[in-house]
């Protein structure tokens, strides 16, 4: 598997030793990621939208209605930017200035393709379910004729990619290193609380283990 090459436009330049483009290393910041922020341009327009996605091997997919503009305008061959970002922490400094984050993201450049093969979008929906919760396609009603035609699957190759990634303590101006006031991170996990059943769920059914069990991918 080789590495991402940086472009004129994936190159990272402020703290550019945080830059990232080990493939292995940005597909397990993606496969940790629940949500990504698409941006393209529509009327003349720059708009950013939130949405789920999957990924399998080198593409990662969107799914959505065929009535959204996002999988119109992206369907058309709009050039597209699309974002994942988890945050680690806040690192909290002694001065204003200094305060940060610690993270993990992901910037993707490329255009989308539409998927029409049938069988190839159920594979889509059957990778983007299981990105969110691994175990459960099994369990449930695959999409019938119709909810597929309802949707529209876009692949978007994996090829002009970077990541960046912040860890550790607060970097302070050395004199402020005396100041009294509390400085360090404050780590920030992304944790599931109890599952609430359904209200018309049988009593019988139990809470499958993936689901009580559940963590994100990458952890
Ligand atoms: C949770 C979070 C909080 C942040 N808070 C701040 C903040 O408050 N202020 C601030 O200035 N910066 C912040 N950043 C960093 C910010 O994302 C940019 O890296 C920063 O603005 C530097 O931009 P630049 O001009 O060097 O890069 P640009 O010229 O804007 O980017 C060049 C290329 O580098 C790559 N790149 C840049 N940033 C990232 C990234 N974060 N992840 C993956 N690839 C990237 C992209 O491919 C991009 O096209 C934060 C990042 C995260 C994830």
């Amino acid at each position: 598997m080789s590495d991402f090459t940086p472009t004129e436009r994936t190159q990272v330049h402020r703290l550019s030793k945080r830059g990232v483009y080990e493939r292995e290393a940005v597909y397990r910041i993606l496969d940790e990621g629940l949500v990504c922020h698409v941006g393209f341009v529509a009327d003349g327009k720059p708009v950013v939208i939130p949405t789920g996605y999957g990924r399998k091997g080198d593409t990662l997919y969107l799914h959505g209605s065929t009535a959204s503009r996002m999988f119109r305008a992206l369907g058309k061959g709009a050039d597209v930017c699309i974002t994942v970002t988890l945050v680690d922490g806040l690192v909290l400094a002694r001065s204003a200035f200094h305060h940060s984050m610690n993270y993990r993201s992901v910037v993707i450049f490329g255009k989308a393709v539409v998927v029409e093969d049938p069988a190839a979008k159920r594979e889509a929906l059957h990778v983007f379910t299981e990105h969110v919760a691994p175990g459960r396609w099994k369990e449930i009603r695959p999409p019938s004729e119709k909810e597929l035609q309802a949707t529209t699957v876009l692949a978007i190759p994996l090829e002009e990619v970077s990541a960046k990634v912040r860890t550790g303590l607060p970097l302070d101006d050395e004199e402020d290193y005396a100041l009294p006031v509390w400085a360090g991170v404050l780590p920030l996990e992304l944790t599931p609380a109890s599952p609430l059943a359904d209200d018309r769920l049988p009593k019988e059914i139990a809470v499958p283990e993936y689901v009580r069990s559940y963590r994100r991918k990458g952890r």
